[in-house]
């Protein structure tokens, strides 16, 4: 078998390694792509792409099943699981597609399909125990699901974001194990699509929201429409002869045991770097295995190794995946001569209804850098005009920033339109913007976007202690 030379060799072709691929290949003709598995990218195999075509069916029932207080009838509703499932599949494979295409357009010579560990730094091993020697190599490996003990001896019973959206048709009933993003986004689906469905969290988060006051609240709103205990006790989750059986601590207080045809465990995911023999490389790695790095270069330590993406365990979403490769690739490329890349404001969304969105800075990060030093202003979403003619008038929205400079510094929302409110708070909180500079930005009407005005002229007021008379339920009168 002969080994390979290169200059820059890339672990995974995911969102990052295909990035980082790019970005090396601007700096130098040797690069090498290897991937373990099937190609294709976690994102639209079994990550955001799935998920959102199951959300997008869900959406599509409830709108149906609750059109009548708009005077419209629907009558006779019905899910067909088999044609859920179909148009899920369908569409996850043609974006699917798109990514082999673009894997496709790599010459040959550039791609290796293997799993591969390091035997020292600038060396990686096949399996079949085929060498790769290279200069320098940038970590792009994702992440896995993690899997509690408890769960790990159900079999085909166990659904994971690898299996659920493989699944010919709905199931009848789901328990889900984690109520952070992922349980929540694909829970509340199941529901709207008919799956009965009960969601058991550990340490009390929901959908990875931070404020106390947001929390209960979504807390309270999922409950009205399917079971989500954050903070469950359970006994055990046991195979049986048609699925699984949890033990668990109900509401009441009562200790019971309910049947289920799956379990989904949403129990978290960890950097896929187990496998890597990263120990074989000198690199100073953290708790989880991971290699020490720089945020805005890649780099570990002094090394020639770059990391990028879920394997970084940084920010494990799918900008954040595509800027660290970008970054990691070039810097691999043009290694020793490094160079900070552009880290963006922070931006996360959770694609439940409500959508949950944080964007710059979050509470616990305020407290830890500005205690005492920022200002809070907030709306209820219940009387804003817009959501109520939608009848999406439901959730909050908290903005915050700096006592002093008067600089945005960040939001949290559970509310209507969220996905788009953050990206116009991520791109002031960029910006650098100061609340009256936001402020003196146009708002249209009737608008969601006028809740966010409601918002910021309660931070402003906060910040200066105007005498401004805050608005919160009307936009239509005198002073909009
Ligand atoms: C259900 C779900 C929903 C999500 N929804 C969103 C969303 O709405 N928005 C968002 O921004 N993000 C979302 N994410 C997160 C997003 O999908 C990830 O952050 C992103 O895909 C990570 O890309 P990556 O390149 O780091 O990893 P991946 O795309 O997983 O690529 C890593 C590759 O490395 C390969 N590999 C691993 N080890 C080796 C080895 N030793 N040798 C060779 N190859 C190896 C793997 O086979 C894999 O192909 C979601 C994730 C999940 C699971």
């Amino acid at each position: 078998m002969t080994s390979i030379q290169v200059d820059v060799a890339i672990i995974g072709a995911g969102t990052a390694g295909m990035g980082a691929y790019l970005a090396a290949r601007k700096q130098t003709d040797s690069v090498l792509v290897i991937e373990g598995r099937a190609y294709g990218t976690t994102c639209a195999r079994n990550g955001c792409m799935p998920s959102k075509l199951l959300i997008a069916a869900a959406q599509a029932a409830h709108q149906a099943r609750h059109a009548a207080p708009f005077g419209i009838n629907v009558a006779g509703i019905s899910i067909d699981g088999a044609a859920v499932m179909a148009r899920v599949t369908r569409e996850r494979n043609r974006f699917v597609g798109l990514v082999l295409a673009s894997v496709e357009a790599i010459p040959k010579e550039s791609r290796l399909k293997a799993m591969v560990h390091f035997q020292d730094a600038n060396t990686l091993a096949t399996e079949q125990g085929q060498l790769i020697h290279a200069k320098r190599v940038v970590i792009a490996t994702g992440s896995i699901p993690v899997l509690p003990p408890m769960l790990r001896a159900l079999g085909t019973h166990l659904l994971t974001n690898e299996s659920i959206f493989d699944l010919p048709s709905l199931p009848k009933s789901l328990a889900v194990f984690g109520s952070g993003v992922l349980g929540m986004e694909l829970a509340q689906a199941m529901s709207r699509l008919g799956v009965s469905v009960k969601v058991f969290g550990i340490g009390g988060g929901i959908a990875g929201i931070h404020d106390p006051e947001m929390l209960d609240y979504a807390d309270n709103l999922f409950n009205e429409t399917f079971y989500l205990d954050a903070s469950a006790q359970l006994e055990s989750v046991k195979k049986s002869t048609t699925g699984v059986d949890v033990h668990y601590l109900n509401k009441d207080g009562a200790w019971q045991t309910e049947p289920f045809d799956y379990a989904l465990a949403a129990t978290g995911r960890a950097p896929d770097v187990a496998r890597l023999a990263l120990e074989n490389t000198g690199l100073a790695l953290n708790d989880l295995g991971v290699p020490l790095f720089d945020r805005d270069t890649g780099q570990c330590g002094n090394s020639s190794i770059f990391i990028a993406g879920d394997a970084s365990n940084e920010i494990p979403l799918l900008h954040e995946a595509a800027d660290q490769g970008h970054i990691a690739g070039e810097n691999a490329g043009r290694h020793p001569d490094i160079r900070p890349g552009l880290r963006r404001a922070p931006l996360a969304i959770v694609f439940t209804d409500p959508q949950v969105a944080s964007v710059g800075l979050n509470l616990k990060q305020l407290n830890q850098h500005f205690k005492g030093r920022f200002a809070v202003g907030q709306v209820s979403f219940e009387n804003q005009g817009r959501s109520r003619v939608l009848l999406c008038n439901k959730g909050m929205l908290k903005v915050y920033a700096e006592h002093g400079s008067d600089m945005f510094l960040g939001a949290e929302m559970f509310g209507p339109a969220a996905e788009h409110i953050a990206h116009l708070l991520a791109w002031a909180v960029q910006a650098r913007m100061t609340v009256s500079q936001m402020l003196d930005m146009p708002f249209y009407h009737p608008v969601i976007e006028e809740g966010l005005r409601t918002a910021l002229r309660e931070l402003n007021h906060n910040l200066h202690n105007t005498s401004e008379n805050i608005e919160h339920s009307m936009d239509c009168g005198p002073g909009t």
